[in-house]
This record gives C-alpha cells, sequence and structure tokens, in this order.
C-alpha cells in the first residue's frame, strides 16, 4: 500500500471493517439456531452507492449485490460489464419494478426478488425469452397485518391470499424459475413476530411448490430475525456501506 490512493483507500478500509462486522454477526446468527453460515447467501444491496463501492466490494469477496432501480442497476451493470457478459457480481433485482422496465432488469439481473403481480410475471417471462436466457425470480410478500385483499402502495409485495395464484402464474412462465419467497418485515413491527408469520406461510407454500425452496428475509436492523425462521438469502445495505443520501 503506497498511500497515494487517497479517498478510495479509506473507503476499501471502511467497507471492509463493516463487512467484517456484518460477517460476525451472520456466523453468530447462524450459531445460535444452528445453522452454518454457508447457508445463508448475503446480498449487499449497493442501491444509491457508486460502481467503485461494488468493485471494492467484489475485491473483499462479496458475490452478490442488490439493486433496487432500473435506472441506477442497469447503469452500474453496464459499467461493471455486465452487459457484455459478465457474470461477476451476481445482481438481485430486489425493488418495485415497472413492467415497462422488465426488457431492461432482465439483460443483467441474475434474480429478481421482488415479482408481485401477474402482469410483471408476464413481462419478465417475455423479456428473457426473447433474450434467450432463463431468469431466477422469488415472490415478494406483503406481510403487513390485515393486507389480505389489495396490497396499499409503498413497499410492493403480493397480499398471502393472492401467494398461490402468483405462483401458478410464475411456475407456467416457460422463461422464468420459481425459486421461493422474499419479504421485508413491515415498518413498526417487530420483525420477529412479522418473520414468524412469513415463516408459516413458507412452510404450507413449500408443501405446495417444493422447489421453490429460497427465502430473502433480513437486512440490516432485522437479518438475525431472518436467519432465526430460514432465510438463505440476507439483503444487507446501510450495515456495510454507511448510511443512504436518502431513504429507500
Ligand atoms: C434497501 C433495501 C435493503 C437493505 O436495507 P438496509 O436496511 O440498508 O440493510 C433490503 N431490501 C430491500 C428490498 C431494500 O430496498
Amino acid at each position: 500500500m503506497t498511500g497515494d490512493e487517497g479517498a478510495g483507500d479509506a473507503r476499501s478500509q471502511e467497507l471492509a471493517t463493516r463487512l467484517r462486522a456484518v460477517e460476525e454477526r451472520l456466523t453468530r446468527a447462524c450459531e445460535a439456531v444452528g445453522r452454518t453460515r454457508s447457508d445463508v447467501q448475503l446480498v449487499v444491496v449497493t442501491k444509491f452507492f457508486p460502481a467503485s463501492d461494488i468493485s471494492g466490494l467484489l475485491a473483499l469477496g462479496v458475490t452478490d449485490v442488490g439493486e433496487n432501480r432500473d435506472q441506477e442497476a442497469s447503469a452500474k451493470a453496464e459499467e461493471l460489464g455486465l452487459m457484455d457478459g459478465a457474470d461477476s457480481p451476481r445482481m438481485h433485482f430486489v425493488g418495485q419494478l415497472q413492467t415497462n422496465k422488465a426488457s431492461s432488469v432482465a439483460k443483467y439481473a441474475y434474480m429478481v426478488q421482488s415479482v408481485d403481480r401477474p402482469k410483471l410475471v408476464r413481462a419478465l417471462d417475455r423479456a428473457v425469452l426473447s433474450q434467450g436466457r432463463m431468469l431466477d425470480v422469488l415472490l415478494q410478500v406483503d406481510l403487513r397485518p390485515g393486507e389480505e385483499t389489495e396490497a396499499a402502495p409503498g413497499r410492493g409485495g403480493v397480499a398471502p391470499a393472492q401467494l398461490w395464484g402468483l405462483a401458478e402464474g410464475a411456475q407456467e412462465a416457460e422463461g422464468l424459475r420459481l425459486r421461493g419467497l422474499m419479504s421485508v418485515a413491515p415498518l413498526g413491527e417487530d420483525p420477529v413476530s412479522a418473520f414468524g408469520r412469513l415463516a408459516e406461510l413458507r412452510e404450507r407454500f413449500i408443501a405446495d411448490f417444493p422447489q421453490a425452496d429460497l427465502l430473502s428475509a433480513g437486512m440490516s436492523a432485522d437479518l438475525e430475525a431472518g436467519i432465526a425462521v430460514g432465510a438463505t438469502h440476507v439483503r444487507v445495505g446501510s450495515a456495510i456501506l454507511g448510511l443512504r443520501p436518502q431513504a429507500g
């Protein structure tokens, strides 16, 4: 280290320190419930942060990143060479997605975790088929209590009552591989109780869709609660990258 990398070097060190702390939390959370660290995939959510941070994270061994806006994600994907066929990092799309962005997202996404309505299933299916590829998808579940009819605006997600119908559509889509469920603990609710409902729902879901056994649950504030209910993926942003300039 020559010291002339300046700000970039300081940023790398900061990312390394924060990543190490999150790794320790993940290991402890797994041990606490008799799981192993390798059961859980860390997806580092890099929204609002530059592609140079993604490169820094890759150098530290991160393999999977998450983004929640197509415009930002596609710019970074281009910068990282994903549009030219690079297969690292694996980019997970975790945000609310408009159907007119489906074909853009299909160009760089390794997985779309936020599928929450039949129209989006159809749009993604058409997009990947026209690009001659397959796409792994998770269905995002809205865990807000009492949200059994129509999802109110906000973070997105299908109401549990509509989950089975959505899953059947995703399973029939030739270009999609239905891999599991994703959820965000509702604001203001204890994540342990929210993820408890998710675990119960998932158990019934897997009985009908046994190949859809992935579960993406847990973020910076509640990754332990996600791991306790069997999360296979956690999506961690601010604990590694620092506070975002605005809420997202
Ligand atoms: C931003 C975001 C995350 C990461 O949130 P942090 O609290 O910063 O860890 C996880 N999941 C989704 C869907 C997000 O939009």
